[in-house]
């Protein structure tokens, strides 16, 4: 079987072509590397034994994504390209509609065209309205998101599902993530972000290796049992094998399927925090600020929905997590470089 990764140099993309590659399917990464590096798809061959065809191109390119789902007789779509700065997408709305919404109807209709028609599509726990009733099961009310980045998830399942009534043949897979963290525990790949990061792993790391002074914690007077947020952090190989599940499940099975992919667990930042520091030996040091805007105070997953249909759900724990982020972070103190 074929799978063509759109985004699939990127931090879940590589990780999951690395699941694919060995469970022995064939890979087709379609990446621009906007947000990535070559070398994460040279070292995901060189942990599996196998070779995956790359091609360097952008989603928006309908004619050259048509092309490359017939000339390599792809049989289905795992669809990560997109923009996925929340902060950024409120100063550049357009730029993130463009590339995630426009981006997502370029490649529905390259896959029409190419008469392709199964689908597992990136979306986000963020796409849910605010509540205070953890956890959250797929059937919880979605919200209206606080950031164009969140919206254009929502909009791009709304467009999903409105394909699929219209087209009853196709098979699509939503993946609501909640919050992916880690990395192989090969510490070979991991998450490389651009610039400072935004998110709690990424930003633990660099201070725990000395690239960032310290961590500030946004806010401590949350309604949580520490007053810091929580969330539910979710090892990206537990996602990978998510994606690869849900890929098998809906193969022939036309329709829509929307899936929670989280731990089901709940942990706050300073839970986190103290985590890293015991795996890793390394103090964080941190400050506590004033609270992020648009952050919620809570967000966990119910994944009972997955456990069932896809006989999946995390193997992998917290400290897992933090112990893979810390061996990719200190075997690469400057991750891939680009190139
Ligand atoms: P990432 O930035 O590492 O990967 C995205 C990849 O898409 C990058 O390799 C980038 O070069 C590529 N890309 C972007 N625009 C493109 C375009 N127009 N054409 C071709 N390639 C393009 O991000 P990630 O963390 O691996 O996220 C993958 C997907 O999962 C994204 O859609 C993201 O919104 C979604 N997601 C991520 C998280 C998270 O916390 N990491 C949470 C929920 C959902
Ligand atoms: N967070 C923090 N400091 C940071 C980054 C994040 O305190 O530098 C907190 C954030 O407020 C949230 C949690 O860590 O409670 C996870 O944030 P992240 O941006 O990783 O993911 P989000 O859930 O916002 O998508």
């Amino acid at each position: 079987m074929v799978m063509l990764l759109t985004g699939g140099a990127g931090y879940i993309g590589s990780h999951t072509a690395l699941v694919l590659l060995e469970a022995g399917y064939e890979v087709v990464v379609y990446d621009n590397l906007s947000n990535a590096s070559r070398e994460s798809l040279r070292r995901v061959e060189r942990l599996t034994g196998r070779t995956l065809t790359f091609i360097e191109a952008d989603i928006r390119d309908t004619a050259r994504l048509q092309k490359a789902l017939t000339d390599h007789a792809v049989d289905a779509v795992i669809h990560f390209a997109g923009l996925k700065a929340v902060g950024e997408s409120t100063e550049k709305p357009l730029a993130y509609y463009e590339n995630n919404v426009g981006g997502t109807l370029s490649l529905c209709e390259a896959m029409t065209a190419a008469g392709v028609h199964t689908l597992v599509f990136s979306s986000s726990a963020t796409v849910y309205a605010a509540s205070d009733d953890m956890p959250l099961a797929e059937t919880a009310p979605t919200g209206r998101p606080t950031n164009p980045y969140g919206s254009s998830k929502l909009m791009i399942e709304w467009i999903l599902r409105d394909l699929q009534a219209a087209q009853p043949d196709w098979s699509i897979a939503i993946l609501r993530y909640f919050n992916p963290a880690g990395a192989h525990d090969s510490g070979e790949i991991g998450e490389d972000p651009n610039g400072i990061p935004n998110n709690l792993l990424p930003y633990v790391s660099q201070v725990a290796i000395g690239r960032l002074p310290q961590l500030s914690v946004y806010g401590s007077d949350y309604p949580t049992p520490d007053g810091t947020g929580v969330r539910d952090y979710i090892h990206v190989m537990d996602l990978a094998e998510g994606h690869l599940k849900a890929a098998d499940a809906i193969w022939g099975q036309p329709g829509v399927y929307t899936w929670n992919l989280g731990a089901g667990t709940g942990h706050s930042v300073l839970d986190a925090v103290r985590a890293f520091e015991r795996v890793s030996g390394r103090e964080v040091p941190y400050r506590i600020v004033d609270r992020r805007p648009g952050d919620l105070a809570q967000c966990w997953a119910n994944p009972q929905k997955a456990e069932t249909d896809l006989n999946w759900r995390c193997r992998r724990s917290l400290d897992d997590i933090m112990a893979d982020a810390w061996r990719w972070q200190s075997q690469n103190p400057e991750g891939y470089g680009r190139d």
